[in-house]
């Protein structure tokens, strides 16, 4: 039987290429034989780097996804540039903490243009693409423990992440049908640019490694598994479901 987490000959386009978790993911997807290519508002020459080390190859795009402007040209960069775009990682995601009866509307504007309407505008052009090809594809979409919890001083960031896991469903009720797989990883606590706030609070940092069975924060590279999983034939009948990666939280 082949390799079946094999991604040999795909084309994966990654959201927030530069750091943390998207960089994990790029340098799996490399590890497993897809080309990659990288979105980010930042140089991504590093997880470039990474990757072509690996003998992988990585295309980076560069764009602010927190306008919809640029959803058209990634998808075009990713087919005219490799020739296919079969998975796609909706990863890039902000967080602004603050009470709640201080938010300001920017503020949550922002949050929910980059980590919601982004996310839903380039599934929805990935779709399309794929669809008017007759090509079977992936999306992934990054949610949170805020996809089930509601989080403290977070609360755009929650609403964002919650509505990511419910549109993870119902893209999956219309596009499963037309060769689309549609999930999402639910990443726990991880060690990355997100949480370097909290992780600063000791007593908040303390509190919430006592609530993890695993007894640690996670590394990005921990979602790589998952993430190869659902961008694989392995989970070819796998729809509309999103993967805890959190080190046991969701179970206490
Ligand atoms: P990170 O801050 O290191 O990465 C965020 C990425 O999003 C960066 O590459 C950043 O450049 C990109 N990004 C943000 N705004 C952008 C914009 N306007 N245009 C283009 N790119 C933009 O943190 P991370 O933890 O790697 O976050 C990745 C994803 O994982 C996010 O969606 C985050 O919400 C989610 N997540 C993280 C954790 C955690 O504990 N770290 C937990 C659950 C979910």
């Amino acid at each position: 039987m082949d390799n079946l987490f094999s991604l040999k000959g795909k084309t994966a386009v990654v959201t927030g290429s530069n750091t943390g978790l998207g960089q994990a993911i790029c340098v799996a997807y490399a590890k497993y034989g897809a080309n990659v290519v990288g979105v980010s508002r930042r140089s991504s020459d590093e997880t470039k780097k990474l990757v072509e080390d690996l003998g992988g190859k990585f295309f980076e795009v560069r764009a602010d996804l927190s306008t919809t402007e640029p959803v058209k040209g990634i998808i075009e960069a990713s087919f005219n540039h490799f020739g296919s775009c079969d998975i796609l990682v909706n990863n890039a995601g902000i967080i602004k903490r603050e009470d709640a009866i201080n938010v300001l509307e920017a503020d949550w504007n922002q949050v929910i243009d980059v980590n919601l309407n982004v996310v839903f505008f380039l599934s929805q052009e990935f779709a399309k693409e794929n669809i008017k090809r007759g090509k079977t594809a992936k999306i992934i979409n990054i949610c949170s423990m805020l996809s089930y919890q509601g989080g403290i001083r977070v609360p755009a960031y929650t609403a964002s992440k919650s509505a990511v896991i419910g549109l993870t469903r119902a893209l999956c009720n219309e596009w499963a049908s037309k060769g689309i797989n549609v999930n999402g990883i639910a990443p726990g606590y991880m060690e990355t640019n997100n949480t370097t706030q909290i992780r600063s609070d000791e007593e908040r940092q303390e509190e919430i490694l006592k609530r993890i069975p695993q007894n640690r924060w996670g590394k990005p590279s921990d979602v790589a598994g998952a993430a190869i999983f659902l961008a694989s034939d392995a989970s070819n009948y796998v729809n509309g479901f999103t993967i805890a990666v959190d080190g046991g939280w969701l179970a206490r």
